[in-house]
């Protein structure tokens, strides 16, 4: 068996799938996912509130991406509002955002009463649990991980498709086969469109940017041009999976549910120290049992005051975020009207629970939250 079989079989124990296949990303295995299906044309379902690669792997695919609400429960999709927009879908993609494991049970009877294929984007959330305790990464017809920058495996590469169907795994090898190997320049140009993406949000939707938040003409303008290279750039997400590091990642996956727990354990002393200021402006967004915590959510009460919280919170050198805006936002050629996905692109703000969540960040936030909070009052 080579390195790479033995990876894959570990990713087939870690979730209770027949198959694995690594794969060059998580944006990758969507759209090969996609593909394997023949959903060209085809409209797939995802949640409005979602990392801007889900979409993307959509458009690759060459498939139309359908937005949907969100609820504030898990940050995953609303089951209940699917019923219309299921009828005669091509896929639904059930996105553990955050982490935070979405309401498999309710949206895979959704998608059967559809006749519609359930795809688990388990990218965030490999180690965590979903009913009946079953290992995230085992739902649905497919599921997709990564191992990119942040993920609960991080390696700054690669990525996985799992599945118990035997017909879908060949399909899925035979199309990663064609794809080019890994190359640094197009690992480069994915950063770069990663890079493009933030400061576009950070100029057009955050009050009190470069620009102006909601700024009409230039942000449409800016919008679209972002839009043109995102899709154009299919090409360099298509790589298969770099076996210079299967080494690392046979390495990496053992520590898994010791990542798994720390960051759970930092979430919870973040809940603690953050008590004081909880309640009123400030409400935190507890995990759903089961998460793998990504990052600590909070949502601050009138935009301003959370992009207003977050610059101080950079100006004083801390790590801090506010994802995900709605995707359909950057992508989209109109607005969707989702108030909850709406919400959670103005209010949320994300505090880190990686390494860098030390005993000293979290008395660092809290001064700041101190100050601007008093000041606010
Ligand atoms: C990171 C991520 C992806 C994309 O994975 P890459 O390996 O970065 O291409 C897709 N979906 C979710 C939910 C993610 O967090």
């Amino acid at each position: 068996m080579s390195e790479l079989q033995a990876v894959e079989r570990m990713l087939c124990r870690a979730t209770g799938r027949r198959h694995a296949l690594l794969v060059g990303n998580g944006t990758i295995g969507l759209t090969l996912c996609l593909q394997a299906l023949g959903l060209a044309g085809r409209r797939v379902l995802l949640p409005d509130s979602s990392c801007l690669n889900v979409p993307l792997a959509v458009l690759h695919a060459g498939a139309v991406p359908d937005y949907a609400e969100v609820r504030l429960a898990d940050l995953g999709l609303d089951a209940a509002r699917l019923d219309a927009p299921l009828r005669g879908a091509g896929a639904l993609l059930a996105v553990h955002g955050y982490g935070s494991p979405c309401d498999l049970v309710a949206l895979q009877a959704r998608a059967d009463a559809a006749g519609c294929p359930l795809i688990e984007d388990a990218c965030l959330a490999l180690g965590g649990q979903g009913p009946g305790g079953r290992p995230l990464g085992g739902f649905g017809l497919a599921s997709v991980l990564s191992f990119g920058a942040g993920k609960p495996v991080s390696l700054d590469h690669g990525g996985a498709v799992l599945t118990d169907d035997d017909a879908l795994a060949a399909r899925l090898r035979a199309l990663d086969a064609g794809l080019p190997a890994f190359s640094a320049g197009a690992q480069a140009r994915i950063d770069t469109l990663g890079g493009e993406h933030t400061r576009l949000y950070n100029q057009h939707c955050l009050v009190g940017g470069d620009g102006e938040a909601g700024n009409g003409a230039a942000a449409a303008a800016a919008m679209a041009g972002f839009r043109r290279r995102a899709q154009a750039a299919g090409p360099d997400f298509g790589h298969r999976f770099d076996p210079a590091r299967c080494a690392e990642l046979a390495a990496a996956l053992p520590g898994l549910a010791a990542t798994v727990a720390l960051r759970q354990q930092r979430l919870q002393q973040l809940h603690e120290a953050l008590a004081p200021w909880l309640g009123g402006a400030l409400q935190w967004l507890a995990p759903v049992p089961g998460a793998v915590p990504w990052r600590a959510n909070l949502l601050v009460a009138a935009p301003p005051a959370r992009d207003r919280l977050l610059r101080a919170l950079h100006a004083a050198g801390l790590h801090a975020s506010s994802w995900h805006p709605p995707a359909s936002d950057f992508l989209a050629d109109a607005p969707a009207a989702h108030p909850v996905a709406g919400r959670i692109g103005r209010e949320v703000l994300n505090l880190w629970l990686d390494a860098r969540c030390t005993p000293a960040y979290r008395d660092a936030v809290c001064r700041v939250l101190d100050e601007q909070l008093a000041a606010t009052a």
